[in-house]
């Protein structure tokens, strides 16, 4: 059981470390190999590259169809293959994932695809995917000794934060950009922590703090605990392939903010085969982002390995990185896989969320809408095969996302309260 006491302990320093038990063995340099023991660092001291967890990999063999089938109806169900949460009692969980992995055959045929699915991911505790993130983060912040957790975000990491924070007793930070979506300010504000509005982009927000960072004893999600953070999205990639009935799909879209999802994605559906959970089956990954904000993108087209940051300007503001931390191995696991990466301008968005509400009866944030586009742009230039079976991500709820669509969806008619103005209406 977690103290009660928790909340008075003074802080650890982020030098100070407490081993989590489970199969993550330390932290490795995915640049130059250099390795460290797990701690909440982000960066290599020897060439700044950013930091990965390590697994034992004899310990990651213990996890078998049979192990995860006994585990919770939740993400916790692979903690077998996470770097925290090993100990329930100081796990921090809403219950997010196993989410539904839906068939979506109206938009198929719509899109002139034989077998398309989609994973909707807006179904977590919070709405968004990055409820997966923030649980492993936060049961990572807790074994560390943080009593503070904090975050940089473009709306719903910020949700899914100071949530979290709230059930599980830690104090919470949370900086966002000041123009985000009214309801991702109100659905973080709502439980109690400390909300920030910074006069800037979401990248000036996470320059901010960085800085921070370094100064006080926190944990930012995003920033000294992000190995653990990114790792929490494996999970929606072994969903998929377990929902499947264990086995791989042949492609994969997924929408990038940093590119940090995409880059787990693939992660998982490797380790399900180095694993032998799914007979190891090739399949692409493929990038969506918006016109108006596609570094990655614009990197992909161009044949380049390296991202040039861009400013910011689109209605996708969850997806609103202009320098994207995971870009350039997003890039590389799109390439070795043999995916693309395109992108849509705002009505293509607005114009995607609607396709998908109106075939499938899902509302989808603007990411969501990004998505659904880009896969159309992906099919129209030749670029995606129509004919191999295809799971979309969705990774959030429109409802979120209100005023993108406000302004071109609303009531068929307003009428008088009669029978005679229903009929001259015309709606029969
Ligand atoms: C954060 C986010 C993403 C992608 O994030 P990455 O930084 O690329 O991991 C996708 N969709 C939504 C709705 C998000 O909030
Ligand atoms: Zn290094």
């Amino acid at each position: 059981m977690t103290p009660p006491t928790m909340s008075v302990l003074p802080a650890l320093h982020p030098s100070a470390t407490q081993l989590p038990s489970g199969p993550a063995t330390g932290l490795r340099c995915r640049e130059c190999g250099a390795t460290y023991p797990l701690a909440p660092e982000h960066v290599c001291v020897e060439c700044f590259g950013p930091l990965e967890v390590d697994y034992d990999l004899d310990a990651l063999r213990r996890v078998t169809r049979k192990s995860v089938a006994a585990g919770p109806p939740s993400m916790w169900r692979y903690v077998g293959l996470l770097p925290a949460g090993h100990d329930e009692a100081t796990r921090v969980s809403l219950g997010a994932g196993m989410t539904r992995l839906h068939r979506a055959d109206n938009l198929g045929r719509e899109l002139g695809m034989r077998r398309l699915w989609v994973k909707d991911d807006s179904g977590n505790p919070t709405h968004s995917f990055k409820d997966r993130v923030v649980s492993v983060a936060l049961s990572a912040a807790r074994e560390f000794g943080f009593t503070t957790v904090a975050c940089a975000s473009t709306g719903n990491l910020a949700n899914a934060v100071a949530a979290h924070a709230a059930q599980a007793n830690l104090g919470s930070v949370v900086l966002i950009p000041a123009d985000l979506e009214a309801g991702k300010v109100v659905s973080t504000a709502v439980y109690g922590g400390t909300l920030v509005a910074v006069d800037g982009t979401y990248d000036d927000v996470n320059r901010l703090c960085a800085e921070i960072a370094g100064e006080l004893p926190w944990a930012f999600v995003n920033v000294n605990l992000r190995p653990y953070y990114a790792e929490g999205s494996k999970t929606l990639g072994y969903e998929v392939a377990e929902q499947l009935g264990w086995r791989l799909p042949a492609q994969v879209v997924v929408p990038m903010a940093s590119g940090s999802l995409l880059t787990k994605v693939d992660k998982a559906f490797g380790e399900f085969g180095t694993l032998g959970l799914v007979e190891p089956s090739p399949y692409a990954v493929f990038g969506a982002q918006a016109s108006g904000c596609a570094p990655i993108s614009a990197a992909f087209r161009a044949g380049h390995d390296v991202v040039t940051p861009v400013r910011p300007a689109t209605i996708a503001k969850s997806l609103a990185i202009g320098n994207p931390a995971d870009g350039g191995y997003a890039l590389d696991s799109v390439r070795r896989t043999g995916g693309a990466v395109a992108d849509v301008p705002d009505e293509e968005i607005v114009a995607g969320i609607r396709l998908l509400a109106s075939t499938e009866g899902i509302f989808a944030e603007t990411a969501g809408g990004v998505t659904v586009a880009t896969l159309r742009r992906l099919l129209d230039g030749g670029l995606l095969d129509p004919a191999v079976e295809t799971v979309l991500l969705n990774t959030g709820d429109g409802l979120k996302t209100l005023d993108a669509v406000a302004p071109v969806v609303g009531p068929t008619a307003t009428i008088a309260p009669s029978l005679e103005a229903f009929r001259k209406a015309g709606l029969a």
